[in-house]
């Protein structure tokens, strides 16, 4: 397959051991790359006995076929691992500019195992690739290792650097891994599984040039591409406004959680934490991923004795919620300033915005004291208690160790009252969307092979009336507060999210290039001549096989569920009196895509999509 070297470099942390490997030009076909090759070769593997930060338990940093061309928002790469907070498949994307620097620099991915004797970083600069002694940078936060990384190898022309923080190095099971710091890999706890290898960091710098199967259809494509995301209203908005415009008309549909997902409106929030105060009050600029022509991020500064930021990466919608509206903070300096400190950090800014709404809602029933969280009052909108508890947790520090193990296990730790209100999905706080606002959202959240997520699919996109891809068998409208005939559109945004993940394309860019551009794109880099269905059916086969992986984890039809929080109905807002319907929603699921009733693919889905090797595992 063109677009690939069939490059795997191997790393063995326990001898040092480096060599490269030829990935098999049949998983590339059958899987093509992203997180759905790294499954694929971690089901070689998969062994329920190996526990998440056991140096056996092999990490993924791989980019997919476009990552490296100039196609846009083809800056996506992924670290796939069994994951430390869900015990299942674990894998987070990030953009930035490292994926397409590792394919320069000849390689598809890397997989790394074992435990390094004494802290490490892997140096890659085309060919040569070396293990690095890492003592001196052990400790430092992100943007201090990023920094020194750079003052050592970079210059002319300049590496970029993959790398955990403290929290990673403590175990954190929400540790996040930065890259450039601007871009993070927060879901699942990946900065763990790195950090439970010794291992601080990647530097890489490469100069190569991807081959393209077809340049001239490549080039002919790219300009469509360009002119239909030009055109596109999503683009447009995206650039102007960012994600935290999600805010604003969230908060009018009930998409917006808050007060940890038991309030249904508040628009003195909105105001004060969504686009137009953000750009008004903080944003100084919009910066880029690698080949994008969009540039969603916001770049802030805030000059403020409290809490100041310097000019820098600034929060996304979804931080804006976690530390905002879901703990009542409507202080957008003092969102800016935890985002600053959870990147530095190397937290994840959902599972830790929402771990801490818990601690608040635990802490208002009496469920816990001052007396648990070493003084800290964890009254809602209590910034400064909110300061040092992500400080606590990223050392794991008293009752920081316990934050740290994230909200699910805190709550079990804590009985039955408290599971009420801890709103997770096989393990891991969903991102800041409300299902109850979008029916097919919490479908999507129960089914994904990671825990409730919204980037593993476009679902809510489709029922916002934002994206319809008829052509891939969806239909023009769903209403977003029904449950009705959500589950076979969920199904087949899934198979078409798998395949964006796997060509490591931003979904951003994605929804605004459609996805005819994007297939064609994929064709004349990859020479696949894939037609739209084989093209849904290599996404269709990449879901069932992470669902096997799960099901190998311990994973059953029982963990297809949604919290109780969100299937009690809000009494205002957008959302007001309706939930979805999970038995109907569920049970139509488990027919269209063809599970059990445990929860497994059925051997007639494994045989339709030539998985059924993963049976002897089952
Ligand atoms: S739209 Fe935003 S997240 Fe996506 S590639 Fe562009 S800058 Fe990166």
């Amino acid at each position: 397959m063109s677009g690939t070297y069939q490059k795997l470099l191997e790393l063995d942390l326990n001898t040092g051991h480096l060599h490269i490997s030829a990935i098999d030009p049949a998983y590339t076909r059958d899987y093509v790359g992203g997180s759905a090759l790294a499954a694929r070769l971690f089901f070689n593997t998969c062994d329920p006995a190996v526990d998440p930060i056991d140096p056996a338990n092999p990490l993924f940093v791989m980019t997919g076929p476009l990552v490296g061309t100039t196609f846009p928002g083809s800056s996506r790469f992924v670290v796939c691992a069994r994951s430390p907070l869900t015990g299942l498949w674990g894998e987070s994307a990030s953009g930035g500019t490292f994926g397409a620097e590792l394919k320069k620099a000849g390689l598809d991915g890397i997989v790394i195992r074992g435990r390094a004797e004494s802290p490490s970083y892997l140096l890659i600069e085309n060919e040569a690739v070396t293990l690095q002694d890492a003592d001196s940078i052990w400790g430092l936060d992100t943007y201090a290792a990023i920094d020194a990384l750079n003052a050592k190898h970079g210059s002319k022309p300049p590496v970029r650097v993959l790398t955990i923080g403290p929290a990673g190095e403590n175990l954190v099971k929400f540790a996040a891994i930065g890259n450039d710091k601007a871009h993070y890999f927060g879901r699942t706890g990946m900065g763990a599984v790195m950090g439970s290898k010794n291992l601080k960091a990647i530097v890489v710098r490469g100069s190569g040039k991807v081959p393209l199967a077809d340049p001239a259809a490549f080039k002919e494509v790219r300009q469509a591409t360009l002119a239909a995301i030009k055109d596109s209203m999503i683009g447009e908005s995206f650039h102007a406004l960012g994600t935290a415009a999600a805010m604003d008309m969230g908060m009018m549909t009930g998409d917006v959680p808050i007060k940890n997902w038991s309030k249904g409106v508040d628009y003195e929030m909105a105001d004060a934490l969504g686009g137009p105060a953000l750009e008004e009050n903080l944003l100084k600029k919009r910066g880029f991923c690698f080949a994008c022509p969009i540039g969603c991020k916001p770049v802030v500064e805030v000059l403020s004795d409290q809490y100041p930021v310097a000019l820098g990466p600034g929060p996304e919608y979804e931080t804006c919620a976690s530390f905002g509206t879901m703990i009542m903070n409507n202080d957008l300096a003092a969102v800016a300033h935890v985002n600053t400190l959870c990147n530095r950090l190397g937290l994840d800014t959902i599972t830790c915005g929402a771990t801490v709404a818990f601690i608040m809602e635990a802490y208002e029933k009496g469920l816990l004291s001052a007396q648990d969280t070493d003084g800290l009052e964890m009254t809602w909108g209590n910034m400064a208690a909110v300061v040092a508890l992500v400080q606590k947790i990223a050392q794991r520090d008293g009752f920081g160790d316990r934050a740290a193990e994230g909200s699910q296990a805190l709550a079990e730790a804590l009985g039955s009252e408290a599971l009420e209100f801890a709103v997770t999905v096989k393990g891991l706080e969903p991102p800041m969307h409300d299902p109850r606002a979008y029916h097919g959202q919490g479908l999507a959240y129960m089914m994904s092979n990671r825990g409730a997520c919204h980037l593993q699919h476009s679902v809510q996109a489709i029922e916002q009336g934002m994206v319809s891809w008829e052509e891939a068998g969806l239909e023009e409208d769903y209403p977003s507060t029904s449950s009705d005939g959500k589950a076979q559109m969920v199904v087949i945004a899934e198979n078409i999210g798998q395949m964006a993940n796997a060509a490591c394309v931003c979904h951003f860019v994605h929804w605004a290039m459609g996805l005819s551009n994007l297939l064609n794109g994929f064709n004349a880099v990859t020479g696949l001549g894939f037609d739209l269905n084989q093209f849904l059916e290599t996404g269709r086969r990449a879901w069932v096989l992470k669902r096997a992986i799960n099901n190998i984890l311990g994973a059953t039809s029982l963990d297809d569920r949604l919290p109780q929080r969100i299937l009690t109905p809000l009494p205002d807002g957008g959302s007001e009196g309706t939930v979805p319907d999970e038995a109907l929603m569920k049970r139509e699921y488990y027919q269209i895509r063809g599970l059990d009733e445990k929860g497994r693919p059925t051997p007639d889905l494994l045989r339709e999509t030539g998985l059924m090797f993963v049976a002897e595992k089952f």
